[in-house]
C-alpha cells in the first residue's frame, strides 16, 4: 500500500464550502483535524526551518482544502502562507506562512520520510503540487481570517475551551526525559500555542506544570532542561495574561519533584532524629 494518496478534483477551480457556525475554529493554528483529505504523509522537519515548534519527531501530515494540518496541537490555515518553495536541490520544501497571533513570519521545512530518501524527491514535487493546488483555490487570507467590517466565515475567535471572547496566545512547553545517557536515555520536547481565556489558560498551565514537573526530572538531561522549562512556562504565562497571579504557582509545580524528594528527606530526617525509623 501506498503510504501518501492525492485526490484532487479533477482541475475544478470550486471554492470549498463554507463551513457550518460549529465547525469554524477558535484558533486557526490548531483546527480540528479535517474530514476532508487531499493529501497524506509522513514528513520529517528540518530544525532551523521550524518556527511551529516541533520536536524532532516525525509529522503526519494532513492537507485539507482550508488547512495544512500536522496534529491537534498545531495547523497551518492555506490561507496563511506566503510563499511556498522546492529548496536544497528540490529535497526540501519552504512554507513560508504569516502567523495572525503574533504578527511574524514563520518558516517550515519538511521533506518526507523515506528509507534512504528513496522516491523523496518524487513524493515531494507531487506534494508540494498538490499543496499549491489547495493554496489557490483557498479563501483569501482577508476573507479566511475576517476583517472588522467583514467577520471571518472560518475563524470564530475567543477562547479554544470556552465561550470566552477575550483570548490571548499562550505558548506552553511540555517536557520528559527519562534514563541516564549511554545506558538508556529518552526525552522530549514540544511547545504548543494556544488560544486561552485566562482561567483556562491559568488551569492549563498549572497542568501541564505539575506534568513537567514530575516526569522532567526522570532522566538525567531534566536535571537541566526541567528547570528551564519551568521558567520559560512561568515566563510565558505572564506574558500572556499580565495580571496573572499564578506566575509563582506554575513555577512551584514545574520543580514538584525535586521538591518532593526535599520534603520527603526531611521528613525521614526528623523521624530519624526522633528514633522513628529502624
Ligand atoms: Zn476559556
Amino acid at each position: 500500500m501506498r503510504p501518501y494518496s492525492v485526490d484532487l478534483p479533477g482541475g475544478s477551480a470550486k471554492k470549498p464550502e463554507v463551513p457550518p457556525a460549529k465547525d469554524r475554529v477558535p484558533n486557526p493554528y490548531r483546527a480540528p483535524r479535517p474530514k476532508d483529505l487531499l493529501f497524506k504523509g509522513l514528513f520529517e522537519i528540518r530544525p532551523e526551518g521550524n518556527s511551529l515548534g516541533f520536536d524532532d519527531q516525525p509529522i503526519h501530515l494532513t492537507l485539507s482544502s482550508l488547512y495544512l494540518w500536522f496534529s491537534d496541537g498545531s495547523s497551518i490555515p492555506l490561507a496563511a502562507i506566503n510563499d511556498l518553495s522546492l529548496v536544497q536541490g528540490d529535497s526540501f520544501l519552504k512554507i513560508e506562512f504569516w502567523h495572525s497571533h503574533s504578527e511574524q513570519t514563520g518558516v517550515l521545512l519538511i521533506r518526507p520520510r523515506k528509507f534512504m530518501n528513496v522516491g523523496a524527491k518524487s513524493l515531494l514535487r507531487e506534494f508540494e503540487s498538490a499543496l499549491r493546488a489547495s493554496w489557490k483555490r483557498a479563501p483569501k487570507r482577508a476573507e479566511f481570517f475576517g476583517t472588522k467590517e467583514n467577520p471571518s466565515r472560518y475563524i470564530t475567535g475567543g477562547c479554544e475551551k470556552g465561550d470566552a471572547r477575550e483570548a490571548r496566545p499562550l505558548s506552553l512547553t511540555s517536557y520528559w526525559s527519562m534514563g541516564i545517557p549511554v545506558v538508556f536515555y529518552a526525552s522530549r520536547t514540544q511547545k504548543v500555542e494556544h488560544l486561552l481565556c485566562q482561567v483556562h489558560g491559568e488551569r492549563l498551565a498549572l497542568r501541564v506544570a505539575l506534568q513537567n514537573g514530575l516526569r522532567g526530572y526522570l532522566g538525567l538531561g531534566g536535571v537541566v532542561f526541567a528547570p528551564m522549562v519551568a521558567f520559560q512556562n512561568a515566563a510565558a504565562l505572564v506574558k500572556a495574561y499580565p495580571r496573572s497571579s499564578k506566575r509563582a504557582a506554575v513555577l512551584l509545580f514545574g520543580f514538584a519533584l525535586p521538591l518532593l524528594g526535599i520534603v520527603a528527606a526531611i521528613l525521614f530526617y526528623v523521624a530519624a532524629r526522633n528514633g522513628l525509623t529502624p
